[in-house]
């Protein structure tokens, strides 16, 4: 079958998110199922590296209508790896941005144009370079890609045949416009109505392809029921209940090729169950790369590597923040995002020094590290659709404290001492003293070394690869092909 992605975001050409692993794990590995799979994505700043030589137009200029002007746009052949095929969307003046979404001021005035146009110009190249029999689109930025199907395409004879699958990494970012967004992009106003993409007066980007598509995905079981409720469906749980019948979790898989302390390739030493010693030298180097000096052998470290943003329950930990210093432990951060968490960590940090670590910026290489040198990992989130790092860390013998929800419920299992289970823990409620608990059952284990060993071997043991999950999304795909044909 032939698959085309579109997303806003995908490894190595753009990442700010877990998006982007996805987008760049999951077409390979549905490629080895023998499925052609075609990735478009906008030609971003970041994008630029990674074409080599003179660009290649696989189509020169695409014209894309707005109201009372025409954007052109051109698609650059991306080539082919690991059997994918890559075409980038080139319109410079919206996408050649250093930032894929927006700056520390906010996000860009005119993401609706930009996003608007990428799906139009992905269904205007697909014309060109292949229709597909599947259209698997990728959070709000890709959203509208279905809605042009249904409504002004509706009647494009190489376009009826074609299903749409979309996945919702993250229901809490929906693409929220003003109503003019409607006739904008050139749609009809009799879409702007409750049943399809207004939403409080809104014209919002997820809602449409919530309504237009074939069957909606989820990146967890857990998150595919929590976001029927309105607890977490940011005000779309009502649309996602009606769905209920087409929704279907999956969760994600991770790329062992990259995340695997046996191979890793930005670690100073490798380790793998059976020799666990490279561990003790990873921590070494990422006590150093935090300029901690004092650390004792025995002190445990616990890491964190994320976005800033509410979503991650940061709020929680610094009400304890205190407390936890009373413990033994030392922490290391590496994030960015939103300035209120940030100013936490630094405050933490500067109250702590040689205890409590944080560096602010996006840094693979420093992520890696401390998926490797920690002791624990630490991801108390009020909600996470997927969250990856917990299952990096489960690779890396770093034993995940998490928060039960989504796909930290799904993957995570509590430690039971006596039958010598589990893999983390875990906390249900969204109470700080009901994290400091969960942090404090992990300080215990660790002072037994056998149990704590068992703890991380348990862990180690865990497969999380693509394999499963690509079997999952082929035979979404067959269910809509079946459906369509
Ligand atoms: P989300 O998509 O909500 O950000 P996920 O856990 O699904 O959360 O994915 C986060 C991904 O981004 C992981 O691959 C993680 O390692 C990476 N990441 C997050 N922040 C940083 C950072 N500051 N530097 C490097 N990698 C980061």
């Amino acid at each position: 079958m032939h698959i085309v992605f579109a997303a806003s975001e995908c490894v190595p050409f753009a990442k700010t998110g877990g998006l982007a692993d996805v987008v760049g794990a999951l077409p390979p590995e549905l490629v080895k199922l023998g499925h052609e799979v075609t990735v478009y994505l906008p030609l971003y700043a970041s994008v630029r590296p990674h074409l080599s030589g003179e660009w290649k137009y696989a189509v020169r200029s695409i014209t894309i209508p707005f109201e009372s002007y025409n954007r052109f746009v051109g698609i650059v052949d991306g080539g082919l790896r690991n059997g994918v095929r890559y075409y980038f969307v080139d319109c410079p003046e919206l996408f050649d941005r250093q930032e894929l979404y927006g700056t520390k001021t906010g996000e860009y005035s005119d993401n609706a144009e930009r996003f608007g146009l990428f799906c139009r110009a992905v269904l205007e190249a697909s014309k060109q370079l292949g229709v597909p029999q599947i259209f698997h689109v990728h959070d709000w930025q890709a959203a509208l890609i279905p809605v042009y199907l249904r409504t002004v395409y509706y009647f494009d004879p190489m376009l009826s045949g074609a299903g749409v699958v979309l996945t919702i990494h993250n229901a809490g970012y929906q693409g929220w416009f003003p109503p003019v967004t409607t006739e904008r992009l050139l749609f009809p106003w009799d879409i702007f109505t409750m049943d399809r993409v207004e939403h409080f007066d809104t014209f919002n980007f997820l809602k449409g392809g919530l309504v237009y598509s074939d069957i909606l995905t989820t990146v967890s079981r857990k998150y595919a029921e929590e976001i029927q409720t309105p607890e977490f469906g940011n005000q779309l749980d009502g649309v996602l209940r009606k769905r209920k019948a087409d929704l279907r979790g999956i969760l994600n898989g991770v790329d062992y090729s990259l995340w695997d302390p046996a191979t890793d390739g930005k670690l100073s030493a490798h380790y793998s169950p059976a020799n666990l010693a490279g561990k003790v030298e990873c921590r070494d180097d990422l006590l150093h790369a935090f300029g901690f000096d004092h650390v004792a052998d025995t002190t445990p470290i616990l890491g964190i590597v994320s976005r800033f943003a509410t979503q991650k329950g940061f709020d929680m930990l610094a009400q304890i923040a205190d407390q936890l210093m009373s413990r033994d432990v030392a922490v290391v951060v590496l994030g960015s995002g939103e300035p209120y968490y940030e100013n936490f960590f630094k405050d933490w940090m500067f109250r702590n020094p040689g205890r409590v670590g944080a560096q602010f910026r996006y840094d693979e290489a420093l992520a890696h590290k401390i998926e490797a040198g920690a002791d624990m990992f630490l991801m108390p989130s009020r909600y996470e659709p997927c969250g990856l790092n917990q299952i990096y860390s489960l690779k890396y013998g770093t034993v995940p404290v998490v928060r039960a929800t989504g796909g930290l419920d799904d993957t995570i299992e509590e430690w039971n001492e006596e039958q010598g289970t589990g893999t983390g823990f875990k906390f249900y409620g969204y109470s700080a003293s009901d994290l400091l608990a969960a942090v404090d059952r992990a300080l215990t284990v660790f002072k037994d070394k056998e149990s704590w060993k068992k703890l991380m071997l348990n862990g180690m043991a865990q497969n999380y690869s693509w394999e499963r999950p690509a079997k999952e999304y082929s035979d979404v795909y067959d269910e809509v092909a079946r459906r369509r044909g």
